[in-house]
């Protein structure tokens, strides 16, 4: 059986859902802290390296406690998330804003937190200005239209993208937020997502570099930070490897010694803002089965659904499935693994082979740590499932407790019928 590992053992697995009750997720605290050390590791070489951790990916103050303990930032991208950076202690630098379309009241709180507001269009700088003013460091996300290797399937070709500025503009904003008053600059792009080819992070630094050397030359305009976005994939099938992270820092380390260093731009701060490579291999959704059901298909439903995981419903993404206490027995079962919803997308996985399953198995759907509980929506009244944190030394703690029928009544007043 192929197989992918888990971080507790049948009988602990079982006791925890015996003591929280399913479906809940469980975040690995220290796989992600090596995992993260690893990324920094890699990026060591740069004369300052910074990963924004993509608050929207797992947006629990809890894991970004963790993580700004390791010294990672906040990528925040909504009112909220900015809430949540500062209520983990974030302030200032720390904080970048980078979200599109976005309303004055964002700009106000990056404002107050002294966050890096990143525009996503060159019309924001007259609002920024209006709005709040334009603060003495600010920075561009660029999007550079069609791209040699073309664009993947969730964020699509650049050039359909709603993001960012075009080339023709990218000069225009640095002049213009100078003329402002902008004193400290810095340069963003995010061309794609879930990647796994390391080559593609390699030549969006290049682009990255040589957008640098070219502001520099004609602009007389210094990039400080260089953010190179997320969109680093993962191995969601047990067949696929991970990025090598060693690899992609070392390849860039070259192209930077190779591009900013010969025209006189080092130091720049290297900066990166992933969300799913740092928690979603770490995160596991725990289920047991509810019912069994014979028809034209063999159909199993669990007690969580697409409230809890909206991938493999929304993208049709592939999610890994174990059945506890059953790693070892033949795949010789064909399943649909279904939640509950009256929406037929709501499958976690399509004629999946298992090992034969049973009411109350317990059944973990992995790499549910990034966009995975952060997604779900309350669609037909379903509650979305708590959320529980694994320490290092094995302990369990409930870092947000399940939704409950008064919080899907909460923005309603019967009184008034
Ligand atoms: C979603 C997003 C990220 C994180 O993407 P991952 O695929 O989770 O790494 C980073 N930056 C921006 C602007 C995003 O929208």
């Amino acid at each position: 059986m192929v197989k992918k590992d888990l971080p507790f053992s049948v009988e602990k697995l079982e006791s925890i859902a015996k003591e929280y009750g399913t479906p809940f997720h469980i975040y690995d605290e220290s796989a992600i802290i090596k995992n993260v050390r690893g990324l920094k590791e890699a990026f060591s070489w740069a004369p300052e390296f910074k990963e924004y951790f993509a608050v929207k990916a797992t947006p629990n103050p809890y894991i970004l406690k963790i993580l700004a303990e390791e010294g990672l930032g906040a990528d925040c991208s909504s009112l909220p998330e900015l809430i949540l950076a500062e209520k983990v202690g974030l302030r200032g630098e720390d904080i970048v804003l980078t979200s599109n379309n976005t309303p004055a009241q964002e700009y106000k709180k990056a404002r107050d937190l002294g966050a890096i507001i990143n525009l996503d269009d060159i019309s924001h700088i007259d609002f920024l200005d209006k709005e709040v003013g334009i603060p003495e460091m600010i920075s561009f996300r660029y999007n550079p239209g069609s791209l040699r290797q073309g664009g993947n399937s969730i964020i699509g070709n650049p050039e359909d993208a709603k993001y960012g500025v075009t080339r023709e503009q990218i000069f225009e904003c640095y002049s213009k937020v100078r003329s402002l008053g902008a004193k400290r600059f810095g340069l963003h792009t995010m061309v794609i997502s879930n990647e796994l080819d390391p080559n593609f992070f390699i030549e969006t630094a290049r682009m990255m570099f040589e957008l640098a050397v070219e502001l520099k030359r004609k602009l007389n305009i210094c990039i400080e930070v260089i953010n190179l976005g997320g969109g680093i994939g993962i191995p969601y099938r047990p067949e696929q490897e991970p990025v090598d992270l060693n690899y992609v820092g070392k390849m860039i380390e070259k192209v930077y010694n190779d591009t900013i260093v010969p025209n006189g731009l080092n130091p720049i701060k290297i900066a990166m803002e992933c969300g799913r490579m740092i928690t979603g291999p770490y995160g596991y959704l725990v289920s047991k089965v509810l019912h069994k059901k014979e028809i034209y298909k063999n159909y199993v439903g669990l007690d969580s659904c697409m409230a809890d995981l909206m991938r493999p419903g929304i993208y049709g993404a592939y999610h890994h499935i174990s059945v506890i206490g059953k790693e070892h027995l033949p795949l010789d079962h064909v399943y649909d693994i279904v939640g509950s919803l009256c929406e037929n997308n709501d499958k976690f996985a399509i004629d999946r082979a298992l090992p034969k399953i049973d009411i109350n198995d317990l059944i973990v759907i992995h790499d549910t740590g990034a966009h995975g509980h952060a997604m779900g929506f309350n669609y037909n009244g379903k509650l979305r499932s708590q959320e529980l944190l694994l320490k290092p030394d094995k302990t369990v703690n409930l870092i947000r407790r399940a939704e409950t029928i008064d919080d899907y009544f909460a923005t309603l007043d019967f009184s008034l019928l």
